[in-house]
């Protein structure tokens, strides 16, 4: 996988049949139902070992978040028991090629027809699972300004729904993040997300509440390889007449590695732990991915000297480690950019950042609002 640089399609149907996409889904759905602490150790695990396949269940997550907080009753039985058997993989397709992370100038459109159907037009790029995906759940403009977004699900096989380019990319080899294309793609109202005019809702509830720890968690796990990695070459090498590690200057780097990493482990640990419980938690969420992507390339860096010339052969990974951890930054611009006020709407205040326990429902002042974490045990409504 990571020499032939194609994407992986075997190995994320065998890790989604071991149940493990199905961490954040209610039990009643058939899933595990143990929230984003035990999603953030499952992807960090898998991370530790591939970064291409932590990225690939961080990916699948996103999608599942778009129907366990914005799915219909019905489409909650249909698709939440197949994603937590591994039966099905999902995507959120919201980023274009024009307007990028600036959410709200995207140029794809969902129009209603006579008989109330809705069809689809645009492409959009840099989306996880995109090749691999059964569902796509794509945000599109069905109107103006900030409420003028909507998501719909579109299943793989829809007439009109095209993949595109798979990229070629510098890292993260194996997971498919690529382009999809709706060209009339026509579908039934039934396949609308949450209400007319949520789409904004839907793609922050996926940056914000699940991408922010997942991309924490694929970063902890790399960085857990970095460590372990480092450590086992320096016990191994011999330097005149002994193991790198009694030598104090090394010594000291890997000490700084490793409270590099506990420090991170502890903010992506305490993050997730927060939003589990319904605590206000932006600033833990933002800090957990910042100290983790950051650490984490630190540390690569510090490995790349400490192992010289071999840490650029591939067969000590450490350079697998330094491309994929740079895979983790690209966000979309944060709720607070200027993308509302070139929607000429008010911009998302932060008098509620960080109170995720709030419901879905439209705000009095028209603002976007965020879904409320999950509810490890929650019944079907
Ligand atoms: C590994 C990976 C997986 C991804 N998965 C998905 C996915 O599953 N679904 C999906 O829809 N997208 C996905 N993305 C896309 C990701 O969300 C975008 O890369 C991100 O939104 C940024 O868009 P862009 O790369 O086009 O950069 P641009 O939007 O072109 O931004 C370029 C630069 O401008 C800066 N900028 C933009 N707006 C502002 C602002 N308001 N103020 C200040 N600076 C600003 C940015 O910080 C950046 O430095 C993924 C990307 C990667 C790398």
């Amino acid at each position: 996988m990571e020499e032939e640089r194609t994407i992986e399609y075997k190995l994320p149907r065998t890790i989604a049949e071991q149940g493990w996409i199905g961490v954040t889904i209610p039990r009643v759905y058939g899933g595990m139902g143990m929230g984003h602490l035990a999603k953030t150790i499952i992807i960090e695990e898998l991370s530790r070992v591939s970064a291409a396949m932590g990225a690939m269940v961080q990916a699948s997550q996103l999608g599942v978040a778009k129907v366990i907080h914005f799915g219909s009753a019905q489409q909650k039985r249909h698709w939440l028991p197949r994603f937590a058997s591994g039966e099905s993989l999902p995507t959120i397709a919201v980023t274009d090629p024009v307007s990028g992370g600036h959410v709200l100038g995207m140029a794809g459109t969902a129009r209603r027809d006579d008989n109330g159907d809705y069809i689809l037009n645009g492409r959009k790029w840099f989306v996880g699972n995109s090749h691999i995906g059964d569902v796509h759940g794509v945000v599109l403009r069905t109107g103006e300004g900030s409420r003028g977004l909507s998501a719909f699900l579109v299943e793989s096989d829809r007439p009109g729904f095209h993949l595109g380019d798979a990229g070629t990319y510098g890292g993260l080899h194996g997971f498919s993040f690529g382009e999809l294309l709706f060209e009339d793609c026509r579908v039934p109202a039934a396949n609308l997300l949450g209400e007319e005019g949520q789409g904004l809702d839907v793609a922050y509830s996926s940056s914000v509440l699940y991408g922010r720890p997942n991309l924490t968690a694929v970063a902890l796990g790399i960085h857990q390889a970095v460590v372990q990695d480092t450590v086992r070459f320096c016990k191994n090498r011999v330097l005149y007449g002994k193991p790198m590690t009694d030598m104090p200057t090394i010594n000291l780097k890997l000490g700084e590695m490793q409270s590099r990493l506990m420090t991170a482990q502890l903010t992506a640990y305490h993050a997730a732990h927060q939003l589990d419980t319904g605590q206000p938690c932006d600033a833990e969420l933002m800090n957990a991915k910042l100290v983790n992507t950051e650490y984490a390339l630190e540390s690569a860096r510090d490995a790349m000297h400490i192992l010289a010339g071999r840490g650029l052969q591939i067969s000590h990974s450490i350079e697998r480690y330094l491309r994929d951890t740079l895979h983790l930054f690209p966000q979309p611009a944060p709720p607070t950019s200027n993308a509302y006020d070139s929607a000429r709407s008010p911009p998302a205040a932060t008098a509620d950042s960080g109170r995720h326990a709030s419901t879905t429902n439209a705000r009095p002042d028209n603002r976007p609002t965020r879904p409320r974490p999950t509810c490890p045990n929650e019944r079907e409504a």
